[in-house]
């Protein structure tokens, strides 16, 4: 391959080499964010199922774009693709909240999408779940870029199933508690996936964390089910009240009081549509964007993650692209915390392979000369 004899630089604040051939002296992961591939960061492409086995990436990009499931506005099928394309940044980011490059301790890659066709809600979850199953199985931690919130039933079932019989705690961020029995007598909508992965014994209810709901929903009888089945609640009002860190380390305890990992469920829309317009069901008075990012760091940088999606990015009613751009730290932050924790923890590092699609990313490690 050409470009592995490019000279990789990581990062884009050096003069290139002089007498340099223009055409060929960058390689695609150093090159500016809107030229060249469109994959996470323009992290590796791995789609095929057996290539994820043979590499067994920590950490695995899986788009799931489908929004057959909303009840309001659609329009999330496309939030893969403006999660993948909000950044300005290319090559070795640096993270300034954790003092890390997490692509230099981390192998990610982009997995691809599930293979979601329009019109079948049933096809579309049985596709996802399968290709959240072959990420995990791979060894590798999947982020999952929705698309409306059912997938998550899908998402986070596969990856109980992978982690059984370890326990599973959801961590899950949302304007919206998403339990109801069904939408208009539909089960798998995107305001009834919480309730399915409950009902099926994916998650214990008591271990169902629930971070940011305000609004107008859902109603006496639904709340009365939660608590039945011993949900833990955390209103918008108890994070304006103690402030979102406090209640945070409460949802994390509430989480792992028994199991042993946790996946962790964003809806774009527990910010506040001031700051993430761009979704399907915008609730006023929800969180800060910075106020997430800490609560995700907060939360990946104390526990063993085993999954994540950020949901609900509808990039048609987004404004200069900030609810995307929102969703991608969301993403970015994760990993920089996942990587934090392999440093912090004596841990070695396993860099992303770049621009060497398929090969083993450890011969691009500098500790492994
Ligand atoms: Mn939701
Ligand atoms: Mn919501």
């Amino acid at each position: 391959m050409a470009s592995e004899t490019r000279r990789h630089r990581g990062h884009n604040d050096e003069d290139p080499p002089a007498g340099g051939d223009p055409y060929t002296e960058y390689d695609d992961f150093d090159l500016p964010a809107y030229v060249g591939r469109t994959s996470f960061q323009k992290l590796p492409e791995l789609s095929d199922d057996a290539a994820l086995r043979a590499r067994h990436p920590d950490v695995a990009i899986v788009g799931a774009p489908l929004d057959e499931g909303v009840s309001h506005r659609p329009g999330a099928r496309f939030g893969p693709r403006a999660i993948r394309a909000a950044t300005y940044h290319a090559g070795s980011l640096n993270s300034l909240q954790l003092g890390i490059q997490p692509f230099e301790w981390l192998d990610v890659v982009d997995a691809g999408d599930a293979p979601i066709i329009p019109a079948s809600l049933e096809r579309g979850h049985a596709v996802i779940r399968r290709k959240v199953l072959e990420v995990a199985r791979s060894g590798a931690i999947p982020i999952v870029l929705g698309g409306d919130h059912s997938i998550t039933f899908p998402s986070a079932s596969a990856v109980a199933e992978v982690v059984a019989p370890r326990g599973l705690g959801i961590v899950h961020f949302d304007a919206h508690a998403d339990t109801a029995n069904s939408s208009w007598g539909v089960l798998a909508s995107h305001g009834t996936p919480m309730r399915r992965l409950i009902d099926s014994g994916a998650v214990a209810g008591r271990n169902f964390v629930q971070v940011g709901l305000r609004g107008y929903w859902p109603p006496p009888e639904t709340l009365e089910w939660m608590r039945q089945h011993e949900l833990r609640v955390h209103f918008m009002t108890e994070i304006e009240e103690r402030g979102a860190e406090a209640v945070v380390a409460d949802a994390i305890a509430e989480a792992l009081d028994g199991p042993e990992l946790i996946y962790l469920s964003v809806d774009i829309d527990v910010l506040d549509p001031g700051m993430a317009p761009g979704t399907g069901t915008p609730e006023p008075g929800g969180m800060l964007t910075r106020e997430l990012l800490r609560a995700i760091r907060q939360i990946v940088g104390a526990v063993e993650l085993a999954g994540m999606d950020v949901v609900e990015v509808a990039p048609a009613y987004d404004v200069s692209e900030i609810t995307a751009a929102a969703a991608h730290r969301c993403v970015m932050e994760a990993i920089s915390a996942l990587a934090a924790r392999r440093r912090d923890r004596g841990g070695t590092p396993r860099p992303s392979g770049r621009t060497r699609d398929g090969s083993d990313p450890d011969e691009a490690s500098p500790a492994a000369g």
